[in-house]
């Protein structure tokens, strides 16, 4: 009985708080063509934006993964898509690169950060409360599963390169979130 309930907390504090997390394969993504494993728990997370097409059903968001997959791989020549996971106004999670490979999203915390990517184009408006909640939700499921420091750090990725993104409006937006510093 006592293994059981071992074994009950354990899943609890594996599963708890974490959202729908659609796996590469489940998604139809291709294959990494090369991969950096990462060091976790990283210090970093840094949001960002597609800066593409918005999607608030799983079939529309699928299609923009596969799509920013394809200019990462062919136009960009990079291993596989850039960031750590998208996440769509469907609420939904996209895995890209995963928890524990470095990513291609933001020069200088590659190695010690998760790239969070929201699909659309924030510049004028915030993507909705599903795809907020997910980052979130995200963040923390992170954070549980040991993948990212409990005292990690949150940036919008102007905050480490010359470049808009995540969108002025969700910027705005995600400067009100916890531990985030400029
Ligand atoms: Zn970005």
């Amino acid at each position: 009985m006592m293994r059981l309930l071992a074994l009950l907390a354990a899943l609890c504090a594996v599963t708890h708080g974490c959202p729908t997390i659609l796996t590469k394969s489940q998604w139809g993504g291709r294959a990494a063509t090369c991969r950096t494993a990462m060091a976790t728990p990283v210090t970093y997370v840094v949001v960002h934006h597609t800066e593409g097409t918005a999607c608030s059903t799983q079939s529309a968001c699928i299609a923009q993964a596969k799509s920013v997959q394809n200019y990462h791989m062919n136009s960009n020549a990079w291993c596989d898509i850039g960031y750590s996971f998208l996440v769509g106004e469907d609420g939904n999670v996209y895995e890209g690169r995963g928890w524990t490979s470095v990513g291609a999203h933001a020069p200088n915390y590659n190695s010690n950060s998760i790239g969070i990517s929201v699909f659309g184009s924030f510049m004028n408006y915030n993507p909705n409360t599903a795809a907020q909640n997910a980052v979130k939700n995200l963040i923390a499921c992170g954070v549980t599963r040991g993948y990212i420091k409990s005292a990690y750090i949150l940036k919008g990725h102007r905050n480490v390169t010359a470049t808009d993104c995540p969108g002025n409006t969700f910027y705005n937006t995600v400067r009100t979130w916890p531990r985030f510093q400029a």
